[in-house]
């Protein structure tokens, strides 16, 4: 080792106070080495001008960009065909830089009907703006293009929804949303590489990373990508408005990523698997999973989502009460946690958790009920997470 300058002949507070220099190595490390310091050292004043101006590359300050964010972004426009990406200190942050980026007073939003609740109230907080929202169901693009007019700016949907596994039209979208000049924005957190949303001509595609991305739920990050010029603005305002990631998280959400593929395969495996079977007990009302050919949204699945259909699974099993004795009674093996994209199968309860706040009607229109259970499946062996199920299932 070289490099380290505490022997300089300074006195103590000054070894204390200074950064060690770099530790040489011939070598290098194999995986990424976390990165959090917040400025960086800059050689000249000519240097600094190249680095604000004369499109030098390089990190400044920490709100602005750092090497572990960088990384990332990397990887997640990479698998999602986009030219760029940006990482935001969660989903909802990636999506609020986005909406103020692009819309501004007197703009309307086309929004999803049954997006992420805090979604919906993200694009409710910007009528105090002078931002008006409209309403369609991302099933059917002629709900779109009943709604949207040359005010239009934005659209937003999800790949697939919560809880009914529903899947967007996103082709039939993006065509609607292009003919007014609008942006489509594609929230895909639950569909991690079951499609390109930005090859199906979305302008952006968003990822809260805190579920599938990150994996393990342990991370709080989100993720935009689309093109270039696009996803320079975001990250601008992003940075304005203190929106970006910490270095930690997306150090950490690297790690997961290079376990994303085999975890999307293993657990939409053993989603269908376990939908089948559910689909046969006699205390579940109803399966909604769109690998099953009960699903409304079947056919599209097949056709573009190739082959995989997710690790969602929603079951009804009648009301409040027998939800309630199906979660106490998988409480010892598969825990109610209303998130999703663990390693380990979870369960959710949207009408007390996700959808607590909405109307009777809302919850009709969407189709919510009280007896709905989701499922995010995990990777234990299906035969295990069978035997949970069936044996509180049976005893309903
Ligand atoms: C969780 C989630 C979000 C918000 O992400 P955070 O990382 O929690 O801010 C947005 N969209 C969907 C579909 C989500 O599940």
């Amino acid at each position: 080792m070289s490099g380290l300058s505490e022997d300089q002949g300074w006195r103590e507070e000054t070894v204390c106070a200074r950064a060690p220099g770099p530790v040489e190595s011939a070598t290098k490390p194999l995986v990424p080495a976390l990165e959090p310091s917040v400025v960086y050292r800059i050689a000249s004043l000519d240097q600094v001008d190249r680095l604000y101006e004369g499109g030098l590359g390089g990190f400044v300050y920490g709100r602005d960009g750092h090497p572990n964010g960088a990384q990332l972004a990397v990887k997640v426009a990479a698998l999602e065909g986009g030219e760029s990406a940006w990482a935001g200190s969660s989903g909802m942050a990636v999506e609020a830089a986005a909406l103020l980026t692009l819309v501004r007073s007197g703009d309307r939003v086309a929004l999803a009907e049954g997006v992420y609740g805090k979604t919906g109230r993200l694009v409710e907080h910007l009528g105090r703006f002078g931002v008006e929202v409209d309403r369609f169901d991302a099933t059917d693009a002629g709900t779109l293009r009943a709604v949207v007019g040359e005010r239009t700016r934005v659209v937003f949907a999800e790949t697939l929804s919560n809880p009914l596994v529903r899947l967007a039209d996103v082709g039939g979208l993006a065509e609607v949303a292009g003919g007014v000049g609008a942006a489509l924005i594609v929230d895909q957190t639950f569909a991690p590489l079951l499609c390109r949303p930005l090859e199906l001509g979305a302008a952006l595609v968003t990822h809260s990373a805190t579920k599938f991305l990150g994996g393990h739920s342990d991370l709080t990050l989100g993720v935009i990508a689309g093109d270039s010029e696009a996803i320079g603005s975001i990250a601008a305002t992003g940075s304005t408005y203190g929106m970006a990631a910490n270095p930690y998280e997306c150090w950490l959400c690297l790690r997961g990523l290079a376990t994303l593929a085999v975890r999307v395969e293993r657990s939409c495996a053993t989603a269908l698997e376990l939908a089948a079977r559910l689909e046969g007990h006699r205390a579940v009302g109803r399966v909604h999973y769109p690998g099953l050919p009960s699903h409304p949204d079947h056919r599209r699945a097949e056709r573009v989502l190739g082959g995989r259909f997710g690790a969602m699974v929603t079951i009804d099993v009648g009301g409040r009460e027998s939800a309630d004795r199906l979660i106490r009674g998988l409480a010892g093996a598969i825990p109610f946690a209303p998130s999703l994209g663990d390693t380990a199968t979870t369960l959710s309860h949207p009408a007390t958790t996700s959808h607590r706040n909405q109307s009777a009607e809302q919850w009709a229109r969407q189709g919510i009920t009280a007896g709905l259970v989701r499922i995010s499946v995990g990777l234990e062996d299906v035969e295990d997470l069978w035997d949970e199920l069936r044996g509180a299932l049976d005893r309903l």
